[in-house]
């Protein structure tokens, strides 16, 4: 095909890869549905990126860009024909700027490699994802990650200082750095934009210093109830942890099956609080909702094992059924237990498909899991009744169909639940000022129809 022979001119040996093996291995994601792209390439800078962008607008070729392929809708999934853009070879930290507490990144650097190198110079990056330890601070950006520290720190939108991307022409645009105001429109609107805006090349991203004095602690509720009045009263009280992770009974007794000594008789919810300054408020709320039992981390050696435990969640779920549909729905923090109940009396309903749910509590977010086997005809079309009643219920409820993990192609047909006519014209509209030809992540966000 001609565009390969243009980006294999353009490109150095290696960035362009054809081979079979080479184009399955970039297909997926962690949808795990998959496609085959004509091309895989590796840009290596911004120049790179440039190339790349002018050939397929030249040929009129589709470009999927792809950071880690750690997305849960189907965002770096390949379309028909496309040129698979990994930027996963542009991962360098470019700079630590303390006085200003801003680190300038290339977007292929991994969330928690970033981490690593922020943490002996004494900062982390807020944006804690489940998924740092493999996704990217570009994926990060464009899909507006969220996560543990979501609550107290904002999502990833709110840690972006300034960026820089590649426009549907080939022009690199800068939004400006260090919270420029006058680039902010631009900016706003390429975090979220989940490939379909630009390319994003550079990013100067809020750092600060590590906080050294907090507390983690495992709160073990025997009634679920009990367990959501501690979590409303804590932001009632206008408490604001790092995080309030929460966990269901029938998940806890499925992950301490290999983890045994978290296991509490009788344990219907966990939350994982990990809260900086004075505990006392926390012990305080405790007396009036009690928890069945309270286990405070002695050292940081016992922190990791809290957490290490709360991030086994998502693979453990693989124990009980093969396939997987992972919900990001959110509600308001007040609707928590109403909509909490629903999703119960909805697992009741079927006998194929399990619900089994975890969640970043601040933010009213469900992770809800739909458990069941992909290759039964009738366990799929109920799984995806039932995640349908569960938007159209959060919806219902003032909540959204995606509080993190972005529309993509999973969530496409569900944009009308939330957004109105109007709403998505709009949205579309802006996704043809910036790339008039369709060059980037086609078909993803919006219907066809709702695109044109
Ligand atoms: C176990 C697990 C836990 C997770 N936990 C969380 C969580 O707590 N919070 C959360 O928010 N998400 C979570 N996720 C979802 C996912 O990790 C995030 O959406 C992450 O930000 C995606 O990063 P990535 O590098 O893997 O992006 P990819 O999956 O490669 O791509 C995601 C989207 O970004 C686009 N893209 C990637 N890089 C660029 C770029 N440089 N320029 C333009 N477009 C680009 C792609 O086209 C695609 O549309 C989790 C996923 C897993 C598997």
């Amino acid at each position: 095909m001609e565009f390969i022979e243009a980006l294999k001119s353009r490109l150095s040996r290696n960035s362009v890869d054809t081979s079979l093996e080479g184009l399955h291995a970039y297909s997926y994601d962690a949808t795990r549905k998959s496609s085959l792209p004509c091309a895989v390439v590796y840009p290596l800078s911004t120049n790179d990126v440039v190339s790349i962008v002018k050939i397929a607008h030249r040929f009129g070729v589709p470009i999927v860009p792809r950071g880690a392929g750690s997305g849960l809708t189907g965002g770096a999934i390949p379309v028909p024909g496309c040129i698979l853009m990994s930027l996963e070879k542009m991962n360098n930290l470019l700079r630590i700027d303390q006085e200003n507490t801003t680190a300038i990144v290339e977007p292929g650097i991994v969330n928690s490699a970033l981490q690593a190198r922020l943490a002996p110079a004494g900062y982390f990056f807020p944006c804690d994802p489940g998924s740092a330890a493999f996704a990217s601070i570009g994926g990060n950006i464009v899909e507006n990650a969220c996560g543990m520290r979501g609550r107290h720190f904002g999502s990833c939108y709110s840690q972006v200082k300034g960026l820089e991307y590649v426009g549907a022409d080939g022009a690199v645009v800068s939004t400006g750095y260090f919270s420029s105001g006058t680039g902010r429109i631009l900016q706003a609107l390429l975090c979220g934009s989940e490939g379909t805006l630009g390319i994003v090349v550079k990013a100067a991203l809020t750092i600060l210093p590590i906080p050294r004095d907090f507390t983690t602690a495992l709160l073990f509720f025997r009634e679920k109830r009990v367990c959501f009045d501690y979590a409303l009263g804590v932001y009632e009280k206008g408490l604001l942890p790092y995080s309030l992770e929460f966990i269901d009974g029938e998940l806890l007794r499925l992950l301490t099956v290999s983890n045994p000594v978290f296991r509490k008789e009788g344990c219907e919810a966990l939350l994982l609080l990990e809260a900086g300054g004075d505990a006392e408020p926390y012990h305080a709320l405790a007396r009036d909702h009690v928890p069945q039992e309270i286990v405070i981390a002695k050292d940081s050696k016992e922190r990791a094992a809290f957490w290490e435990f709360r991030n086994s969640v998502s693979p453990c779920l693989y124990t009980i059924a093969p396939t997987k549909i992972n919900e990001d729905i959110a509600v308001p923090l007040e609707k928590v237990p109403e909509f909490d109940a629903f999703l119960t009396d909805l697992g009741t309903t079927s006998s194929r498909v399990r619900i089994l749910t975890f969640g970043h509590i601040g933010i009213g977010c469900f992770h809800s899991n739909f458990m069941f086997d992909g290759t039964d005809p009738l366990a799929v079309v109920e799984a995806e009744d039932l995640v349908r009643r569960a938007i159209q219920k959060a919806v219902a409820l003032e909540g959204t169909i995606s509080c993190e993990h972005g529309i993509g192609l999973s969530k496409r047909e569900f944009l009308p639940i939330e957004l109105p006519p109007e709403s998505i014209r709009f949205h579309a509209a802006i996704k043809r000022a910036f790339d008039p030809s369709a060059i980037f992540n086609p078909g993803k966000i919006f219907l066809p129809t709702e695109s044109s």
